[in-house]
């Protein structure tokens, strides 16, 4: 069921093509709930993206329509990742853009866990 006030999910976006298997990406895990791959254009040695399989074009739209399951699932996903990267101990960083402001770029509800360096604090300021 649509959130209200949110854009329609658009089921061409590259998200929606890579889950269909329409396009390639370089899988990290996947189950019932999620997908993770490697970022096409890494912004640090180890970025991957965590998508949940459902149609959720925003962390809004995601917390509001899914079901405790998939939120349950697509959060258990995204620590298993940091994991299995062996990112917990050096540490990470996990980041969701939302909307324009937010620099989202592809709609479907992602989530980036960038590590491999450090990383800084936070947000440009700028
Ligand atoms: P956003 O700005 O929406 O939070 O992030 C979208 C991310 O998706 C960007 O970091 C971009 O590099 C990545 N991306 C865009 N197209 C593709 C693609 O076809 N394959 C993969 N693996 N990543 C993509």
């Amino acid at each position: 069921m649509p959130v209200s006030g949110l854009p329609p999910y658009d089921d061409q976006n590259i998200f929606a093509r890579i889950l269909r298997g329409e396009i390639p990406c370089r899988k990290v895990f996947e189950d019932e709930w999620a997908l993770a791959f490697h970022d096409i254009n890494p912004q640090a040695p180890i970025h991957v993206l965590v998508i949940p399989k459902g149609p959720y074009c925003s962390f809004a739209d995601f917390s509001a329509a899914a079901s405790a399951e998939e939120i349950a699932g697509f959060t258990r996903a995204v620590g298993k990742v940091a994991r299995d990267l062996e990112l917990e101990s050096p540490g990470y960083r996990i980041l969701a853009n939302m909307g324009s402001h937010g620099g989202q770029e592809v709609p479907h509800f992602h989530v980036h866990l960038f590590g491999g360096r450090p990383l800084g604090r936070m947000v440009p300021t700028a």
